[in-house]
């Protein structure tokens, strides 16, 4: 088996064997550019070593060495010889760039004999000894595992006792002492001498860099952009060329454009008469590279050309690492570059408009996840930098808002009436508190996680929000907020930024982002190539209208509930349940009736011919009952009930796991007036807009927390009968459907019968997730980043669908489904669905739509796009 490829035995469709940047460099080298020569050991020598419990086998050694040969050959040198000395960097590479994550070794094949033939060969002491105590920094860091601190210590002495202000001035007798200083710390480390082999060190070197794939930076880098651990890394083994060969050399890193903004120019940075790392290590500031032109005009013509065409070459901006000795230009490493979305954007645009790519390649360039960045607005980079940090919490919902901090929902309301910007803090949110959090810019709590009341709400208004800040007390009464050592007022200021999670003290100024321009051609062309729809969830007009505006086809799901939340409903809704009364009951359906219908009204202008899903009441009583005793002593006050009377109704209200209580058509089951009700709405609402505005609207409704056929057919029944007496007095009928969520595990396993029933599903993931894992969708977070950390779960099921549970129960639900109804209409309205791993696993699926948070909506429709590519 064949374990080792020189550079012109290689190419860029060899990643997977050959790791990013040997793939890279051998295609380099195979279409002519500068590439110093060498060869690539494969990640699977790699696996083959941990296999082996580190060791490197005998003819992969065997290999290396007949390569190495080669390359002597290539290079007119000898690998340690005194007179024509080859030396070689010894570099890892993955298959997914990880940069600066794994390790490398530069002038390897030195010692203290061929470091004096390299100073005769080069008439350049000064240089081979500074390789030479490179060489011997680097190895002793990564192959003996000396702290890099111990040999920066040394060389920063150096400088202290000679008075000098950079690496420069060290002189040839400075550096050999530095050796000399470099070589008693590695006696007393190891307790045994610096090898004086090359052979050795470079099998040495190799094995440290498979090691390196391991090590904990790397490992950390892996798990947080989900690369697999089994992948291993490759080596590359290649001559090296000088930068720190005087003033008419150096090194450098550049962009091909600009990684921050997009523009198309080069970017980047240079070093003279420098090698390697020192660009990035900031021991020495650099030059921005168009300085380059100055000191060598003719080799900084040539990188443009070359950096040109590159990006041809590989159609994408590149990251372009090089090297300049005595005036001649090498190219070490060329990798599609990281960028900021808004980059990312430009570029794809861009570079369809240069006809280097089409645009469906173009649709392919943007992260979906990335995108989300560019819908909210953005702290000014400059001024972030300014503001002090106060603690930081979970980023529940993005955004960028500052504003003056409020203690109660009622202030908050308040103060956005006088135009007032303001931050709503509290210790957790409650179903009161839902007008100020309209009314505010962001939310700030100390308790709760990313599915917390306050976190779902604030997602689904896209209004900023920070939750489980945890070293933060809010003292309601007193009015101060104390985070850390900070106490704070309602006279103080604070932003928050939903991205990160960080709280900031004071006003930080904001950018907002540009919705049209590239980001809309790019959305256009994703509009084109997806076939999966893409609603958004919505429960007011307002919400509908941003639903519209980010490219929402369509309600997949409004929530009635939320009408109820706001503050003079609230009462209503807890006469209706608290009292047994039947005329306030009834009293309080028809107080409802107006209110839901105009929301549902504003709904349906907002969408237009687009379809609207309405979900009939699911609540769980516990979010409607007063929590503390002063409040039931006014509650009774207000419903004319003795506090006795209300007292014991709240007693058998009361659910020990209302999760899996009283909720959606169980409701509807004891209380089919409410769901009467709602239909009536739902219904009037329509005929009303096709007699004022000529809108032909066709309902969708929904019954939530179905489990069985006959509990969905009780209710259908309430609302076809409903709806017909509507149709009758109104003498109008409009076209309408009846369709069932899928969120109790139990529907999943008897969709066949149910789709005799129900004109259409949509599957509930949250408590489809909930129910089938068994695991809070409220205040299991911190269990689930246990879990993660410890590997047990790849990732939160509560963010990306679980594929292999959840998703079976949804692929099976829809088999079954449509195998008693063909047509049968299918989507999912989660928080996951606006997952872009979830949204191509419902596009592979062949559902109809995934409804998700209008500000997601972009997200969706990248990602579906992608999906069908
Ligand atoms: P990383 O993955 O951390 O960027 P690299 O393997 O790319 O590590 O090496 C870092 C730097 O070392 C390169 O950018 C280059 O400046 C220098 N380098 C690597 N190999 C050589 C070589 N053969 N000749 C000269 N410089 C080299
Ligand atoms: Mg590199
Ligand atoms: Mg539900």
């Amino acid at each position: 088996e064949k374990f080792v490829y020189s550079f012109n035995e290689g190419s860029k469709e060899m990643r997977e064997l050959l790791g990013g940047k040997g793939a890279n460099l051998a295609e380099m080298t195979q279409i002519g550019l500068p590439v110093p020569f060498g060869f690539t050991v494969t990640t699977e020598a790699c696996n083959q070593y941990y296999q082996e419990e580190c060791q490197i086998a005998e003819d992969v050694i065997e290999q290396i060495f007949e390569k190495l040969s080669e390359l002597e050959n290539v290079t007119d040198k000898v690998f340690g010889d005194k007179e024509r000395p080859l030396l070689v960097s010894v570099r890892s590479g993955s298959v997914f760039s990880m940069p600066g994550m794994m390790d490398t070794i530069l002038n390897l094949g030195l010692n203290d004999d061929i470091v004096e033939g390299l100073a005769v060969l080069t008439e350049n002491p000064r240089f081979a000894y500074d390789s030479y105590r490179r060489f011997i920094q680097m190895f002793g860091n990564i192959v003996l595992e000396i702290p890099k601190t111990k040999f920066e210590a040394l060389l920063e002495k150096k400088k202290q006792e000679k008075s000098y202000g950079d690496d420069l001035s060290l002189t040839t007798e400075d550096i050999q002492e530095l050796i000399k200083d470099y070589k008693v710390l590695i006696q007393q480390e190891m307790g045994r001498e610096l090898t004086q082999d090359p052979k050795e060190q470079l099998m040495e070197a190799i094995m440290a860099v498979f090691r390196s794939w391991n090590n904990e930076r790397a490992v950390l880098y892996r798990q947080l952009n989900n690369i697999s651990s089994s992948l291993g890394t490759a080596v590359n083994v290649q001559s090296m060329v000088f930068g720190n060969m005087g003033e008419h050399s150096g090194t450098g890193v550049a962009f091909t454009r600009n990684p921050i903004d997009g523009t198309s120019e080069i970017f980047g940075e240079f070093l003279m008469n420098a090698q390697g790392e020192d660009v990035v290590s900031g021991l020495r500031t650099p030059l921005p590279i168009d300085g380059m032109a100055e000191f060598f005009p003719e080799v900084y013509k040539e990188f443009l050309r070359i950096s040109k065409l590159l990006e041809e070459h590989f159609t994408d901006m590149q990251n372009i690492e090089f090297t300049v000795e005595k005036n001649k230009l090498f190219l070490l490493q060329s990798r599609n570059a990281k960028r900021t979305a808004e980059a990312a954007v430009r570029i794809a645009v861009d570079m369809e408009q240069e006809e280097l790519i089409d645009k469906r390649t173009a649709v392919t360039r943007l992260e979906p996840e990335q995108i989300s960045q560019l819908l909210h607005p953005r702290f000014e980079k400059a001024d972030l930098k300014r503001a002090e940090k106060l603690g930081i919490g979970l980023p529940a919902s993005p955004g960028a808002v500052t504003g003056r901090i409020c203690f109660s929902a009622k202030e908050a309301e308040a103060a956005a009436l006088n135009g007032e910007k303001v931050i709503l803090t509290r210790m957790e949110t409650s179903p009161e508190d839902l007008a100020g959090m309209v009314a505010a810019e962001g939310i700030l709590t100390a308790r709760g996680g990313m599915t917390s009341h306050a976190a779902v709400v604030a997602r689904s208004m896209g209004r900023c929000c920070i939750v489980g800040c945890g070293d933060m007390t809010v003292n309601q009464q007193q009015k101060t907020l104390t985070i850390g050592n900070v106490v704070l007022t309602d006279a103080d200021f604070i932003s928050l930024d939903g991205i990160s999670g960080m709280v900031y003290k004071g006003d930080v100024k904001t950018v907002t982002p540009e919705l049209s321009g590239n980001f809309g051609t790019i959305m256009k062309w994703a509009d084109e190539i997806r076939t999966l729809k893409v609603r958004a969830n919505a429960d007011n007009g307002q919400e509908a209208k941003a639903a519209v505006q980010f490219g929402a086809e369509g309600i997949g799901l409004c929530r009635t509930e939320q009408m109820f939340r706001k503050e003079n409903r609230i009462l209503l809704i807890r006469q209706l349940l608290l009292t047994e009364n039947e005329d306030k009951i009834r009293e309080s359906l028809l107080q409802l009736l107006p209110f839901q219908k105009k929301e549902f009204k504003a709904i349906y202008e907002a969408m237009q011919d687009r379809p609207v899903t309405i979900r009939l009441l699911d609540l769980s009583f516990h979010e409607f009952l007063p929590s503390s005793q002063e409040e039931i002593i006014r509650l009774a006050e207000q419903l004319h009930v003795s506090l006795d009377q209300l007292n014991r109704r709240i007693d058998e209200l009361r659910e020990l796991n209302p999760m899996l209580g009283y909720r959606g058509c169980r409701l509807a089951v004891t209380y089919p007036d409410i769901a009467a009700m709602q239909t009536e709405a739902i219904i009037l609402a329509a005929i009303e807009m096709k007699r004022e505005k000529n809108l032909d609207i066709a309902p969708e409704i929904i019954i939530p927390m179905v489990a069985m056929r006959s509990e969905f057919a009780f209710i259908k029944k309430i609302v076809v009968e409903t709806i017909d007496s509507c149709f009758k007095k109104e003498n109008m009928t409009l076209n309408y459907s009846v369709g069932t969520m899928i969120e109790v595990p139990r529907a999943a396993l008897v969709a066949d019968e149910l789709a005799r029933e129900a004109e259409f599903f949509s599957f509930g993931t949250n408590d489809l997730t909930q129910m089938t894992f068994g695991l809070s969708r409220e205040d299991s977070l911190p269990m689930i980043r246990e879990y993660q950390g410890k590997r047990i779960l790849d990732s939160n099921p509560f963010e990306t669908i679980d594929k292999k549970g959840v998703g079976k129960l949804i692929q099976m639900a829809a088999e079954a489904g449509k195998s008693t109804r063909p047509n049968l209409k299918m989507g999912i309205c989660g928080d996951q669905s606006g997952d872009p791993q979830t949204v191509a696993f419902c596009h592979n699926l062949g559902l109809n739509y995934v409804s998700c948070a209008p500000y997601k909506v972009p997200v969706a429709r990248l990602a579906a796009a992608q999906a069908a590519i």
